[in-house]
């Protein structure tokens, strides 16, 4: 029962530092690998590969580290992610270049959604959900979030990564049926589990947030003691994020922040909307799939209503070697348009980033102030 001590373990790190050292130090206070895994064993890097945002995503010196020390104690690596309901997830690895990178590191890298899924009961009165087989067979399981502030949730970090094991249709059933008591099930379904939190960033959303320096990595066994913490990091009351209600008391060796008292407990009215809105998006796609089968309507309804990319006062010569740079070819040059059936599963705006302000604008509810980078 990896999960049971209540120690997080707080480290500085900011962009400039060492990112092996700490990480180094962090693995010692947990104790190392060499006893939780050996020769024969399939150890299962979970990463949060949410979007092909690489700010909001698991930095690659992660995996690399922990692929690197489970290789020296015998056991055999495996990366394995779903992407976030609305994004392409084989489109996600190919723009944050996680399959170039594991294929010349010679590990195996797993799309959840092209591979077995297996039924497991969570209890709480949820029906059985479908989990990745490899995740219930693997000897360990290193979980490396990013620590962010949530839609719906509000706080996004070790506890909700473990969502990525579970197929869509699971996470459809889940979202419309007390998420936040799932989002807690399941975590406590994973017990052989050690957590490394990048929280180098203050990032206020999980996808389109945008970062201001943070400097902490923190790493545990108990997945709600670190969220608890990364709550207070995020400037969040953790009061306020129902599936921290019951966190344990725990304790913090390490690093701490100037000042954890000035902790929001009240979202603006902004923010509600924001929350019912998605929360509403969820509930029509799970209704509209049960009724109508077919596809999610989630990916079409975050294109209209989320946010998306629009050609401004770009210029025919400027556009063209933005097309040439868009990971799925969704930029018509004659006609001056972005094609929403291509760009609709990825949307890494990338054409935005690019480009001079004004020149590629940003449309939907929830882009950032001044439409600037
Ligand atoms: S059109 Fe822009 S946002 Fe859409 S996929 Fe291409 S580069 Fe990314």
């Amino acid at each position: 029962m990896l999960n049971d001590k209540k120690i997080v373990f707080s480290r500085k790190l900011s962009d400039s530092s060492s990112v092996n050292d700490v990480l180094d130090d962090l693995l010692i206070a947990l104790g190392g690998l060499e006893d939780k895994a050996g020769p024969g064993d399939i150890v299962l890097i979970k990463p949060n590969f949410v979007a092909p945002f690489p700010k909001a995503t698991t930095d690659l010196v992660f995996i690399d580290f922990f692929i690197d020390k489970i290789r020296q104690c015998g056991a055999t690596p495996v990366v394995g992610e779903t992407s976030g309901y609305e994004f392409d997830t084989e489109g996600t690895f190919k723009i944050l270049g996680v399959d170039a990178f594991l294929k010349q590191k010679g590990v195996e890298l797993i799309n959840f959604e092209t591979q077995q899924y297996v039924k497991i009961d969570i209890g709480q009165g949820f029906k059985p959900v479908e989990v990745a087989e490899i995740a219930t067979q693997a000897k360990l399981i290193i979980n490396l979030p990013v620590l962010k502030g949530h839609s719906i949730t509000k706080v996004t970090g070790a506890t909700k990564n473990l969502f990525g094991f579970l197929s869509k249709s699971s996470r459809r059933y889940l979202h419309c049926h007390r998420l936040e008591n799932s989002i807690s099930a399941l975590a406590r379904y994973f017990t052989n589990v050690i957590h490394i939190v990048d929280a180098r960033h203050l990032l206020s959303r999980a996808v389109f947030g945008e970062p201001a320096p943070l400097g902490f990595c923190l790493a545990g066994k108990n997945s709600f003691a670190i969220d608890h913490f990364g709550s207070k990091l995020l400037g969040i009351s953790p009061d306020s994020v129902k599936y921290l209600s019951d966190t344990p008391g725990y304790e913090i060796d390490g690093a701490l922040p100037g000042d954890l008292t000035d902790c929001r407990k009240e979202d603006s009215l902004k923010q509600k909307l924001h929350r019912a809105m998605y929360v509403t998006f969820y509930f029509v796609d799970y209704i509209k799939c049960k009724v109508f089968k077919g596809e999610s309507i989630i990916p079409s309804l975050h294109w209209y209503l989320g946010i998306h990319p629009e050609i401004g006062s770009v210029s025919d010569e400027e556009l063209k070697i933005l097309a040439g740079r868009c990971p799925v070819g969704a930029i018509d040059v004659e006609k001056r348009k972005i094609i929403r059936e291509k760009c609709i599963k990825v949307r890494c705006l990338q054409c935005y980033c690019q480009a001079e302000p004004e020149k590629i604008v940003l449309k939907g509810f929830g882009r950032p102030k001044g439409n600037k980078k």
